[in-house]
């Protein structure tokens, strides 16, 4: 017997402070809380419909403790799926995601990516263009968002990010 729930595995993954607890907070709580103590790796599960199918988000908030510290292999391996956050006002977080480009060049795993911050416009560093840049290098969706602001473009970006697993496997 088939089962009926689908289960995505997702892996947030960013430079540290780009928000990665916050959106995942968001999506999971439609709450935003605005201090954000994780200090090592957190997992959460989490149904939500998606196209009116319900699907069991495994979602693994990462924790990287500096700039230099990338997504290990065993997390990649894990993930169905990766959601790539940077924020507008570091550049720095636009690295790390160069970066992170450069270690999973040979998979075809989904991702998807998200530019966190977007209430920050007075302190932008990383254009919007840059991030569809990026995003057209990856061949997968981009959008802006503020985990401060709206629940609704989080939830989205999750969602997206879940079509193209599904879509992976349907190949
Ligand atoms: P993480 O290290 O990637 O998990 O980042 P956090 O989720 O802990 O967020 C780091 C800091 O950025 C916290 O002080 C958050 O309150 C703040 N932050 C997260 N999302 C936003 C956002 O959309 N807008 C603004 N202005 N601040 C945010
Ligand atoms: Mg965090």
């Amino acid at each position: 017997k088939k089962s009926a729930l689908c289960e995505v595995k997702v892996a947030v993954i960013g430079g540290p402070g780009v928000g990665k607890s916050a959106l995942s907070v968001r999506f999971l709580t439609r709450r935003y809380i605005g201090e954000y103590d994780h200090q090592s790796e957190t997992r959460y599960k989490h149904e939500v419909l998606v196209d009116n199918e319900p699907v069991l988000y495994e979602i693994l908030d990462t924790c990287p403790k500096n700039e230099e510290d990338l997504p290990s292999t065993e997390t990649i391996n894990w993930a169905d799926g990766l959601l790539l956050v940077y924020s507008i006002i570091d550049r720095r977080s636009m690295s790390y995601l160069k970066r992170v480009g450069s270690l999973i060049a040979n998979s075809d795993i989904p991702v998807y990516i998200v530019a966190n911050k977007n209430d920050m416009v007075h302190l932008r560093e990383v254009s919007a263009e840059e991030g569809a840049i990026l995003a057209r290098h990856f061949e997968c969706g981009f959008s802006e968002v503020a985990a401060a602001e709206m629940v609704a473009p989080v939830a989205v970006v999750f969602q997206e990010l879940c079509r193209a697993v599904l879509a992976a496997r349907r190949k």
